[in-house]
């Protein structure tokens, strides 16, 4: 028996599969990547054995391809600055996190118990120490 459903991305209602009564996702080709892609990003990030096969995977078809990223880097010089950028600011709130998680007065910043002067003085002192954390400490 057939049932509808409602599409978890284009929200068109769809027919389910008589084999498939779970099935959450229209269709759709657009639909169908969406969902593949959204599987494979939360398998590579729970599964430690499906991250490295895909790793390996992609390290292959990139050996066996040894023009495809120069080319594409020399055709799309814009996409190469975005994600330089993005690589950047990814770098920079590992960094943050990192000093955080090391750094007893970060957390305190933000608590309504160390806003205090004598707090304020001891971070204006951590800030000067280390230009990362007194960024991360002034939330830039
Ligand atoms: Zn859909």
């Amino acid at each position: 028996m057939t049932q509808n459903g409602c599409c978890l991305y284009c929200k068109c209602s769809f027919l389910r599969s008589p084999y498939r009564p779970q099935q959450a996702v229209c269709r759709r080709p657009e639909c169908q990547r969406r969902r593949r892609a959204d599987y494979h990003r939360q398998k590579l990030e729970a599964d430690p054995e499906y991250r490295q096969i895909a790793h390996d995977s992609q390290k292959k078809w990139r050996e066996a391809h040894p023009d495809y990223l120069p080319r594409c880097r020399a055709q799309h010089p814009e996409a190469v600055e975005r994600n330089r950028e993005r690589r950047q600011r990814r770098d920079q709130k590992r960094r943050i996190r990192w000093l955080e998680k090391n750094n007893p007065m970060a957390c305190a910043a933000n608590s309504p118990y160390t806003r205090t002067p004598i707090h304020a003085e001891r971070r204006a002192n951590q800030r000067n120490s280390s230009p990362a954390l007194g960024r991360a400490l002034a939330g830039a």
